[in-house]
């Protein structure tokens, strides 16, 4: 399974087992999984899966799964998560009212120079000034 690496297994009620059988019976040991076709998988199921992921552990959001579906929707739940945490993770974007300078495209000091103010013109520099 792949659980080694979370707390499923710990957050999983005392009466785990006793539910499952409950669930499975009352499914028929058929997998309930809905395909996006609409037809019903119906393959054998020997695997009870939470419809909602998360610690509602009532037989209304409990379904018998064949091994493949919960595997798929134990993977999209995983990958779901990762996401999440990696979109939480993401450095901030640059604030958009952070101030550039329009030449050297550097940040302008808090005192309203630029880094590079002191320094003559690049382009400037190697034009002859025919025109000041
Ligand atoms: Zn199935």
């Amino acid at each position: 399974m792949g659980w080694a690496n979370s707390d499923r297994r710990d957050r999983l009620p005392p009466n785990w087992q006793g539910l499952r059988l409950v669930v499975l019976r009352r499914d028929g040991y058929r997998c309930q999984a809905v395909f996006s076709t609409g037809g019903r998988c119906g393959a054998p199921a020997n695997q009870v899966d939470h419809i909602v992921a998360g610690d509602d552990h009532r037989l209304a959001n409990l379904q018998a799964l064949c091994a493949f579906c919960h595997a798929r929707k134990s993977s999209a739940e995983g990958h779901a998560a990762r996401s999440a945490r990696a979109t939480r993770n993401r450095p901030a974007e640059e604030h958009p009212g952070a101030a550039r300078s329009v030449f050297s495209g550097e940040y302008v000091t808090g005192k309203g120079t630029s880094v590079r103010a002191r320094q003559p013109c690049p382009a400037l520099g190697s034009l002859s000034p025919l025109w000041l």
